[in-house]
């Protein structure tokens, strides 16, 4: 599943081909199980700009209009100069950008993807419900702390998980945040102490950047970027899909299930 890093990723390379002038929009019989609201051609309409907040992406129409889009479980995007034929194509937009036809294709197996054409004010709306997004710069570590404690009862990972709070967080994510911190993933949040919620906040940082860089991690062919190929950030794991725990080098990994995800931990680095 596309969590940040890999969100990121699709937004940066959607930007090369921004702005982007619309000459047609193509649905699959079954796209509006994707899309939400009214879709119409918006023949003419320029893409300016796509932008991101947590794993939402927001197409910045030139008529004021936004076109968000989540990926769900199976979701991504293709850019390609020829019209884009593979399997499971749901939304495809022909356009032009610097005079050079184009298109922009997203696919998604599993249709667990969302759009939504809203106008500014619903847009916001539905941008509002998410949390900071973590690579922000208004996600500090007051709101960090203060965001985490909002919930004692809960288990760390349910929390760090929670969108409304921490935007673009997910499940590998969340495995390797509690690992670099060395905290355990089950831990009531009301048992955690300063210097442990000081630990998992700067492990955000070093996991999502890690990740960012070597464009969004894949497994078991999950995720690939608008070119088809996939990420390289699986060798920054310390935890998730690891045998061996990549911080103290010699203990197995536990996988147990919490928040009905597989979750990944080392037995003798976190606490
Ligand atoms: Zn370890």
């Amino acid at each position: 599943m596309p969590e940040l890093p890999e969100v990121n990723t699709i937004k940066n390379q959607l930007n090369e081909v921004t702005p982007f002038v619309i000459t047609s929009c193509t649905l699959s019989k079954v796209a509006d199980s994707i899309v939400h609201t009214k879709m119409d051609k918006l023949r003419g309409k320029t893409i300016l700009e796509v932008s991101r907040r947590g794993k939402m992406l927001d197409f910045i129409l030139s008529d004021g209009r936004h076109l968000l889009s989540h990926l769900g479980m199976s979701g991504g995007y293709r850019i390609s100069e020829t019209k884009v034929t593979e399997k499971h194509t749901h939304i495809q937009f022909k356009g032009t950008h610097e005079g050079q036809e184009v298109f922009i294709a997203y696919v998604d197996p599993r249709r667990f993807g969302h759009m939504y054409l809203y106008n500014q004010e619903d847009a916001q709306k539905k941008l509002n419900e998410l949390g900071i997004d973590l690579k922000s710069p208004d996600f500090t570590y007051d709101y960090f702390k203060k965001s985490l404690l909002k919930y004692p009862h809960r288990l760390l990972k349910v929390t760090l998980m929670d969108q409304s709070l921490f935007a673009g967080t997910g499940n590998y994510i969340c495995s390797e945040i509690c690992a670099r911190g060395f905290v355990l993933p089950g831990r009531l949040v009301s048992s955690l102490k300063e210097r442990e919620i000081k630990k998992l906040y700067t492990a955000i940082f070093t996991v999502i950047d890690g990740a960012t860089e070597t464009g969004g991690t894949t497994f078991a062919g999950g995720y690939a970027d608008t070119t088809g190929s996939k990420g390289g950030g699986v060798q920054h794991l310390v935890v998730f899909y690891q045998k061996i725990c990549q911080q103290c080098n010699k203990t197995e990994v536990v996988k147990t299930t919490l928040a009905q995800r597989g979750t990944y931990h080392c037995p003798k680095c976190q606490k």
